[in-house]
């Protein structure tokens, strides 16, 4: 099978290439054409997953699909953008048809939850690597940066943090669990829903904002340093599935939820006054601290004690990881 015809058979006509909404004119010109509402701006941002670095050695091609295309419209979510349409830059070692079907089914699958398109690409040989870059719009000035939080706002979670993590040594094969609870974690893992609808509703309440990706530390640690603030963590409060603590018990699930990665959960600082409302709208969303005077990320215990942490998250060109 030529590349053209690959493009064609299996991207050009999956149904997440449908022409929609934003998109005034997708796969097989030399760009992508894209309409911006009046008064909007553009939100983009690119991620690259490597074999053997994000994925482990011959994933499934369906579910590796999936949860590229969610971590990077998480990106989306974080900033309370609306996703209009996304590129798929795709390396192949070869051309599989069963392969492909699969992916294809799977990009299919997550577009149709984030109701993104699929508008262009590109398509090489080589040891397998994605790079998408998702297109999404937001209203000008409303967008939620990681500036801006304020002293005295509410550190909040998008909801249970971990078990992402805890899928790892599931997802390399290193640990195996009951199907109960391998089916739960690696399901987080394999598709982490982007929180969009979220990050809509946090438009012009939170602060700041961004998705955990690296862990709660690390992520944390970016927010606090664009927004010149502390933020104080208080271990207690971290929510933490009971299907995590059942696996890793208390101290892991905490460590877990606090410095791996792979949640995709949106972080945000809220001032006090919008929390009762949004959480009678049943938003998922969990106060773990606040924001005071001062740098850095502070893990507390009950007493508001500060606690030692490990400060790590993953770093592709760090000495720790
Ligand atoms: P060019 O040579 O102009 O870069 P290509 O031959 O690479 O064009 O691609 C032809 C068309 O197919 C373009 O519209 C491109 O965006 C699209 N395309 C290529 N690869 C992919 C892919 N993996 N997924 C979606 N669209 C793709
Ligand atoms: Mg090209």
């Amino acid at each position: 099978m030529g590349e053209f015809e690959l493009i064609r058979h299996y991207f050009a006509a999956a149904s997440c290439a449908r022409a929609g909404e934003g998109v005034a004119l997708g796969i097989g010109d030399d760009c992508a054409l894209l309409a911006l509402p009046a008064g909007e701006q553009l939100a983009i941002s690119t991620d690259s997953l490597v074999v053997g670095v994000h994925f482990p050695e011959s994933p499934d091609p369906f579910l590796l699909a999936q949860r590229a295309l969610a971590v990077s419209v998480s990106d989306l979510a974080a900033m309370g953008a609306t996703p209009i349409g996304f590129t798929l830059a795709l390396t192949l070692p070869s051309a599989e048809p069963d392969w492909l079907a699969a992916f294809a089914r799977g990009l299919d699958w997550m577009a149709q939850q984030c109701a993104i398109r699929l508008i262009g690409g590109d398509t090489t040989r080589g040891p397998l690597s994605l790079t998408l870059t998702v297109f999404g719009r937001v209203p000008a000035g409303q967008a939620l940066t990681r500036a801006g939080a304020q002293v005295g706002d509410l550190l909040c979670v998008g909801g249970e943090l971990g078990d992402g993590a805890g899928a790892l040594p599931l997802v390399l094969g290193q640990r195996q669990a009951e199907p109960a609870v391998a089916e739960a974690l690696l399901a987080r893992y394999w598709s982490p829903l982007p929180q969009l609808d979220l990050g809509l509703a946090l438009r012009g309440k939170a602060t700041a904002a961004l998705d955990i990706s690296d862990g709660l530390l690390a992520d944390c640690g970016h927010l606090a340093a664009a927004s010149g603030v502390a933020l104080l963590i208080e271990q207690e409060r971290l929510p933490l599935s009971t299907v995590l603590q059942a696996w890793l018990g208390l101290d892991a699930a905490r460590q877990a939820a606090l410095s791996g990665g792979d949640d995709y959960r949106l972080a945000f600082t809220l001032p006090p006054q919008h929390l009762a409302q949004l959480q009678a709208a049943g938003w998922p969303l969990r106060v773990i601290g606040r924001v005071e005077a001062g740098q850095g990320v502070h893990l507390l215990d009950a007493d508001g004690t500060p606690i030692q942490s490990p400060q790590s998250g993953y770093q592709h060109f760090g000495t720790s990881s």
